[in-house]
C-alpha cells in the first residue's frame, strides 16, 4: 500500500536517514519530516482537502510511512548514540603513557643560599652565630662604634630614623657591641642579618643583608684577619681564589682595609664585571678600634680584635651574574627557579 505523493517524501526521508552521520543530524531529520510542520505531517493535516476516493489511500500510506520512518529513526539513533558514547569514552580514557605531572618544588632563595654558605664557612672555623634587633638605638648603631653625633662618618650611612634615639640599624655591627657587652674575650662571632639604608638603585636596596664577623682575644693580629679571609675566599669562590687588602677608612676599625678577591669570572684577566681590573671588592674589614673595645668594657692593652662585614646581595650578584639587585626582592618565579 503506497501512494506516489507519500512515497516521494518518504523516499527523501529514508535517503537522509541513511546519510546522517550523527544523532543531532537524525534529530533534525525527525523534525523536518515528522515534526509539527514536517513534510509528512503536512500531508496528514491536509487529508481533508482530498477527494473521498483519494483520502483513505493517502491517509493509510502516510500513516504507514510515518511508522516506518519513526522505527528507522529510532534504530539509527540508538546505534549512532552508542557509537558516540564509545568515541567519547575513547577520548576520555587516561593515556597511561603520558609522563606524570611533577608537583612544583620550591628552591632556596639565592640570598638565603649565599648567606648560609658564608655562615657555614665561618661556623666551620669555630665562629658562633649572633643576632640582634633590627630596630636599634642610636647609641648601639653609632656611638658605641665610635661614630658620635657630629661625626662626618654618619653621612656614609643614610639612616632611617624612627625617633631621634631609635633607628633601623644600618649595619649588623651593633650585634657585635651587644655580644661583647655580654661576654668576656675570647669572642668569635658571625652576625648575619637584615640592615636598612636610604639608598635605592640597581645595586642598592633600602633593605639588604649583611654578614659581619668579629674576633677578639689576646694577641689577635691583622695577619689572623688576612689568613681567615683568605681561607673564606677559597671556600667561597674556589681553591685558586686570592685576596688583596687596600687601605680604607671606617670609624670603628683602625687600620681599616677593603678586601678584593680575584675576579672569579675572568680569573684576573679583566672582564666587564670587574671593569677590566681583575679584582672584585667583596668586603670591608680592619682591626677593632681601641675606643670601641673601651666602649664595651674591654681593655685594649690586654686584648685586640678584628672585624669584617660584607653585603650578601653583592656577593650573590657577583656569584650568579645578577646585574639588578631588585630581582632578589620581586619574587618572580622565572628568576627564582633558575636557582633550582
Ligand atoms: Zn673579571
Amino acid at each position: 500500500m503506497s501512494h506516489p505523493r507519500v512515497e516521494a517524501v518518504a523516499g527523501e526521508a529514508r535517503a537522509a536517514i541513511d546519510r546522517a552521520a550523527s544523532s543531532a543530524e537524525l534529530e533534525g531529520i525527525r523534525v523536518k519530516y515528522l515534526g509539527r510542520s514536517g513534510d509528512l505531517t503536512q500531508i496528514l493535516k491536509s487529508l481533508g482537502a482530498l477527494s473521498p476516493e483519494e483520502r483513505p489511500q493517502v491517509g493509510a500510506a502516510a500513516n504507514e510511512a510515518k511508522r516506518e520512518l519513526e522505527a528507522l529513526l529510532d534504530a539509527r539513533l540508538e546505534a549512532t548514540r552508542a557509537a558516540e558514547r564509545r568515541r567519547q569514552r575513547e577520548r576520555e580514557r587516561p593515556d597511561l603513557t603520558l609522563p606524570g605531572r611533577r608537583p612544583a618544588r620550591g628552591v632556596v632563595h639565592p640570598l638565603s643560599r649565599v648567606r648560609d654558605e658564608i655562615v657555614t664557612i665561618f661556623t666551620g672555623l669555630g665562629f658562633s652565630v649572633a643576632e640582634g634587633p633590627e630596630i636599634e638605638t642610636d647609641a648601639y648603631n653609632f656611638e658605641a662604634l665610635n661614630i658620635p653625633r657630629d661625626h662626618p662618618a654618619r653621612d656614609m650611612q643614610d639612616t632611617f630614623y624612627l625617633s631621634p634615639e631609635t633607628l633601623l640599624r644600618t649595619h649588623t655591627s651593633p650585634v657585635q657591641i651587644r655580644a661583647m657587652r655580654l661576654q668576656k674575650p675570647p669572642v668569635r662571632i658571625i652576625c648575619p642579618g637584615v640592615v636598612y639604608r636610604r639608598d635605592a638603585d640597581i645595586t642598592h636596596s633600602p633593605m639588604f643583608h649583611q654578614v659581619e664577623g668579629l674576633a677578639v682575644d689576646r694577641d689577635v693580629t691583622m695577619a689572623d684577619l688576612k689568613g681567615t679571609l683568605d681561607l673564606f675566599a677559597r671556600e667561597m669562590f674556589g681553591p685558586r681564589s686570592k685576596i688583596r687588602f687596600r687601605p680604607s677608612f671606617f670609624p670603628f676599625t683602625e687600620p681599616s682595609a677593603e678586601v678584593d678577591v680575584v675576579c672569579f669570572l675572568c680569573a684576573g684577566a679583566g672582564c666587564r664585571v670587574c671593569t677590566q681590573s681583575g679584582w672584585l671588592e667583596i668586603l670591608g674589614s680592619g682591626m677593632v678600634h681601641p675606643q670601641v673595645l673601651k666602649n664595651v668594657g674591654y681593655d685594649p692593652e690586654e686584648v685586640t680584635g678584628w672585624a669584617f662585614g660584607m653585603g650578601v646581595e653583592r656577593i650573590a650578584m657577583l656569584k650568579y651574574g645578577v646585574d639588578d639587585i631588585r630581582l632578589f626582592f620581586e619574587n618572580d618565579l622565572r628568576f627564582l627557579s633558575q636557582f633550582a
